[in-house]
């Protein structure tokens, strides 16, 4: 017995030596998420600022905008930013049944991902979702992601009040519902730009929705 544990223990702190170590396993999580874009504004002032911090985010793309502005959408993948799906053409899950959602999926699919292996995540405007819908979805071979924490930035919110709601609200895990195409003035890209330092500087790491341990598709 004494032979058996005198083998397996420094066999045992060798192999533990040699694990990679996950620098990141302390940290808590944060995904930063833009709906509705590109726009040819607001997309690229987010992405300037997304830069600055070296931080990834993921964008909830609509169709008709990637047609629209496409040289934004590929700024997106260029970057490393995580680009997800949020229909063609942004109609409501209640005026769709199964075939015209099915084809609104499919059809912004087709302006995003050019490799089978990308990981594929939906969001339904408005954040609406039917047990039927979810059916669909995941047919496709789609994971539906909400939020937790809504900055109202599609209502004006105003800088001051974006961050504070979500620098209230912030916990490990959180998903942050921002919009990158809004009609009028946008207060996202200076409230990220306030946000990033100071997450930062509370231990958060900004990650892509892929990267976010509940929604990892391996486990
Ligand atoms: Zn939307």
């Amino acid at each position: 017995m004494s032979f058996a544990k005198s083998k397996v223990i420094p066999i045992l702190c060798v192999i533990l030596a040699f694990l990679p170590t996950n620098i990141h396993a302390h940290q808590k999580q944060i995904a930063f998420t833009f709906d509705d874009g590109p726009h040819y504004k607001y997309t690229a002032e987010i992405l300037d600022i997304l830069n600055k911090y070296n931080v990834k985010a993921t964008f909830f793309t609509v169709g008709s905008n990637i047609e629209r502005f496409p040289e934004i959408a590929e700024r997106e993948h260029r970057e490393g930013h995580q680009v997800a799906n949020h229909t063609f053409s942004h109609r409501h899950m209640k005026e769709l049944d199964e075939n015209e959602l099915t084809k609104e999926i499919l059809k912004c699919e087709s302006l995003i991902y050019n490799s089978d292996d990308y990981p594929k995540f939906f969001r339904p405007p408005e954040g609406v979702l039917s047990e039927e819908n979810v059916k669909v979805i995941k047919e496709l071979g789609y994971t539906p992601v909400l939020w937790d924490i809504d900055t109202k930035d599609w209502a004006h919110a105003s800088v001051e009040n974006i961050v504070e709601n979500v620098l209230k609200n912030a916990k490990d895990g959180s998903v942050v519902l921002f919009h990158d195409f809004v009609s009028g003035t946008s207060s996202t890209p200076k409230a990220i730009d306030i946000l990033i330092p100071k997450l930062k500087e509370m231990g958060y790491r900004f990650v892509t929705v892929s990267e976010m341990k509940k929604f990892d598709l391996a486990s």
